[in-house]
């Protein structure tokens, strides 16, 4: 599964004290400028993708009512963009990384997608039925009430309802960033899309092994796809990991949203402990050890120097 926003959902975004993360998050982040970084990755650019499909503007509807109504912002989108591209790229040269990742965030901008909740959820629950979503897609730029209608074999449900929970997140398949407009406000949209940013980072790493499985890492976590199949799955990684694979990289985006925007305004024990355990790793590891190897995308190399480490971390 991609970095689903059934993940995002669960993580959730609920109230409470995060102190601890604050911390541990300001003490991985002092990390001095990288003498890691013998020289750059050649190319960290963006995927080539198809086209996605197209969706263009919506028109904000308040009378749909939730969860598919969303109110126009008084914003400026672009200035929005702007001011996440500054301070991506601005952290990316203070953690030492290569110009080609501090240049990065400018392109990435160009592939945020401001969805209304109607299209969020259709984009993400038919990703892999192309027919059906395109055809709800141009169904609701005809009638928006008759095309929530047509959504009855899938919403209300379970699924349904934890994506259009989601407020944001990064698709690793079309190298996007779908936002919700329906569940992110305004405000706390500088800092939704600092972390998103940073999901959006690492370069994407694909390799075959002999047996024709196709892996694909983006961070510290990792994905296969057999034979012609076109659904990704998650790799559990190594056993003996504290955390299961996808949670490394949630507490490094995490970790860059604090830096920039301060406490998270939800409490969530295992991300916080994550947390807590990147600090003690990062204070083990050589200076830019930790960010260089979630920008190349090196999950093997990040396990190995966690196995490296087990004794002082256990
Ligand atoms: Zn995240």
């Amino acid at each position: 599964m991609p970095r689903s926003p059934e993940t995002r959902a669960a993580i959730g975004r609920r109230a409470g004290s995060t102190l601890i993360l604050a911390l541990s998050a300001a003490l991985v982040l002092a990390t001095p400028a990288a003498s890691a970084w013998a020289d750059g990755p050649a190319d960290c650019s963006l995927a080539q993708t198809a086209e996605p499909p197209f969706v263009g503007e919506r028109a904000p509807a308040a009378d749909l009512g939730p969860p598919f109504g969303f109110t126009p912002w008084t914003g400026d989108r672009q200035e929005l963009l702007r001011r996440v591209v500054e301070v991506v790229a601005q952290q990316a040269a203070e953690l030492g990384a290569p110009s080609c990742f501090q240049r990065k965030p400018e392109a990435l901008a160009a592939r945020v997608d401001f969805l209304s909740p109607f299209d969020f959820l259709v984009l993400t629950y038919y990703d892999s039925e192309p027919a059906t979503r395109d055809a709800l897609l141009q169904a609701y730029g005809r009638d928006p009430r008759q095309a929530i209608r047509d959504l009855s074999p899938i919403y209300p449900s379970p699924r349904a309802d934890m994506i259009l929970a989601t407020v944001a997140y990064y698709d690793l398949d079309s190298d996007r960033i779908r936002v919700n407009r329906g569940k992110l406000s305004e405000a706390d949209a500088p800092r939704v899309l600092v972390h998103e940013f940073w999901h959006a980072m690492p370069l994407t790493r694909v390799w075959t092994q002999p047996d024709g499985t196709i892996y694909r890492a983006s961070g510290f976590w990792t994905q296969q796809r057999r034979g012609d199949g076109r659904i990704w799955q998650a790799v559990d990684g190594p056993t003996g990991l504290p955390f299961p694979p996808y949670l490394f990289d949630e507490a490094m985006a995490t970790m860059m949203e604090v830096r920039f925007a301060g406490p998270l305004p939800y409490a969530r024990r295992d991300l916080d402990q994550a947390v807590v355990f990147m600090t003690r790793l990062t204070d083990l590891a050589a200076p830019g050890e930790i960010i260089q190897l979630y920008l190349e995308s090196r999950p093997l190399d990040f396990y190995n120097l966690l196995a490296s480490h087990r004794d002082e971390l256990s």
